[in-house]
């Protein structure tokens, strides 16, 4: 006899995958000799009905990240979302940047002046400041938004010029590669991220969000303080 129905067989096994994973980024963490606390598990939400996310949320998981605005502007009533930061990850065109401002905690996405220029344009119109990062195109592949990192400095300091936005830190997605192949990659961005701190006024260098389901040992390793987990949390995406 079924015991579970497969809703619940599902909500079940996307709990078990959650703190299975919390507890292997903690170990991570332990083994790099970092504080687990220092680094968070975002849950990436994308496709993933609400149904499915709210047993996430509810057990404790405090951050989550979305990667389409109309996706998220959506759902995001149908969330337990009290006490849970909630960021955009994903590509953002500056002409949806006015409906995007105020509705997340930070907008990981951004990758040109242009965008810089909106967000900070529509946050004064809003009167709220932004928490941004800045996303590195690290592999330099053509398929991937972010910039390249030659250009991150200039990018920062005519960002640091604008209003009521504010850099917190890098995020990027390395290419797909094996984990050893990632860490090169994760290690070089360490080492951009921190060789930029404290350089820049008004840019801070407190995030660098990097890993996601495949690699996110490997990052944290090499000193990343955001995981972005989506499919080994919620089980492989179904794109309608
Ligand atoms: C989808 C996505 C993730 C999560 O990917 P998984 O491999 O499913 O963990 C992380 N970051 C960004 C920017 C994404 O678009």
């Amino acid at each position: 006899m079924e015991k579970y129905t497969p809703d619940e067989n599902r909500i079940l096994q996307t709990l078990d995958n959650y703190k299975r994973v919390k507890a292997q980024v903690e170990e991570a963490a332990i083994k790099a000799n970092r504080n687990p606390k220092d680094v968070r598990l975002m849950c990436v939400t994308k496709t993933v009905e609400a149904q499915y996310i709210n047993p996430v949320l509810d057990s404790g998981a405090d951050l989550i990240g979305e990667n389409r605005v109309q996706e998220f502007l959506g759902k995001k009533d149908q969330l337990h979302l009290n006490s849970v930061e909630k960021h955009l990850i994903g590509h953002l065109q500056s002409n949806k940047a006015k409906q995007i401002v105020g509705e997340v905690d930070m907008i990981e996405s951004v990758d040109s002046i242009k965008l810089a220029k909106e967000i900070s344009r529509q946050s004064q119109m809003k009167e709220l400041e932004s928490k941004v990062l800045v996303e590195v195109n690290v592999g330099k592949e053509d398929s991937k938004s972010g910039i390249f990192a030659e250009e991150l400095e200039e990018l920062l300091f005519q960002i640091a010029e604008l209003p009521n936005i504010k850099v917190e830190g890098l995020m990027t997605i390395p290419p797909i590669c094996e984990q050893d192949e990632a860490r090169k990659y994760f290690s070089s961005m360490f080492r951009i991220f921190s060789d930029l701190k404290g350089k820049i006024e008004s840019v801070d260098m407190n995030i660098l969000s990097m890993g996601m389901s495949g690699d996110y040992e490997a990052a944290v390793l090499e000193g990343s303080n955001i995981v972005r987990v989506g499919s080994a949390i919620f089980g492989a995406r179904k794109y309608f």
